[in-house]
């Protein structure tokens, strides 16, 4: 069936920056990437570094200007991340054009919202935010569920008894945590330290002591741009 094209009476998106990068996170990190990052949170995480999103004036954009802007780099990754982007209805809309388009989708999302409508073929990014964050009890764990191999959940670790809540919750929704042959059969698990909390060091140490066959996970944009905040 063709796509008739996105609804142009939908409402535009609020958006907070778009640009094109290398992408910093996720198994993904190191591809050319298009970053759609829209405005607005519905979480307050205590060491948010965006809070540019729900601090400054979005601009308006319709899901077809936000389709012109990923075709100016036909063959890049296309992120779509916020703030949260799941607080916005179109976003949906936006997800499905541009799968459409046969674009490979990455959709970061906070893990406080239910992720059963975002389409099968985009992969979901979602975080799990530990008690540290002061959001841990935001967390929607139905969630855990509808996480596949292709998709990837974050842990973003500040302390020590931020890694233990983390693994604790993890143990008893993934099943064999220390199996390196249930890596492909499992959603992807990444350990992320919070910047200025957590020395990767001492992540990296205590995940070679548990023998936890999740990936550690260090900022590439940080390392490539250490002096920049943002990107724009
Ligand atoms: S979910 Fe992300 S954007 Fe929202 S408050 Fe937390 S760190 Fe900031």
């Amino acid at each position: 069936m063709a796509n008739p094209g996105p609804d142009i009476t939908a409402a535009p998106l609020q958006v907070s920056e778009l640009f094109y990068s290398i992408q910093g996170e996720s198994t993904y990190a190191g591809y050319p990437c298009v970053f759609i990052r829209l405005a607005g949170c519905n979480l307050r995480c205590s060491y948010c570094d965006a809070r540019y999103t729900y601090e400054e004036e979005p601009r308006l954009m319709t899901v077809e200007e936000l389709l012109a802007f990923t075709r100016r780099y036909p063959a890049a990754l296309v992120q779509v991340t916020g703030g949260e982007p799941l607080v916005q209805e179109q976003v949906y809309l936006l997800l499905e054009e541009l799968m459409w388009e046969e674009r490979l989708v990455l959709l970061e999302t906070n893990g406080s919202i239910g992720l059963g409508r975002v389409p099968t073929a985009v992969v979901k990014i979602m975080d799990l935010k530990c008690p540290d964050s002061n959001m841990s009890d935001r967390m929607n764990l139905e969630n855990l569920k509808l996480l596949t191999p292709a998709d990837e959940l974050k842990c973003v670790i500040s302390s020590r008894s931020d890694y233990e809540w983390a693994v604790s919750l993890l143990r008893t929704h993934i099943p064999a945590m220390e199996k390196p042959t249930e890596i492909k059969r499992r959603v992807k698990i990444l350990f992320s330290p919070v910047t200025e909390r957590l020395s990767p060091e001492l992540l990296a140490q205590w995940l070679l002591d548990d023998g936890l066959q999740v990936r550690l996970q260090i900022q590439l944009h940080r390392i490539l741009w250490p002096r920049k905040t943002r990107a724009f």
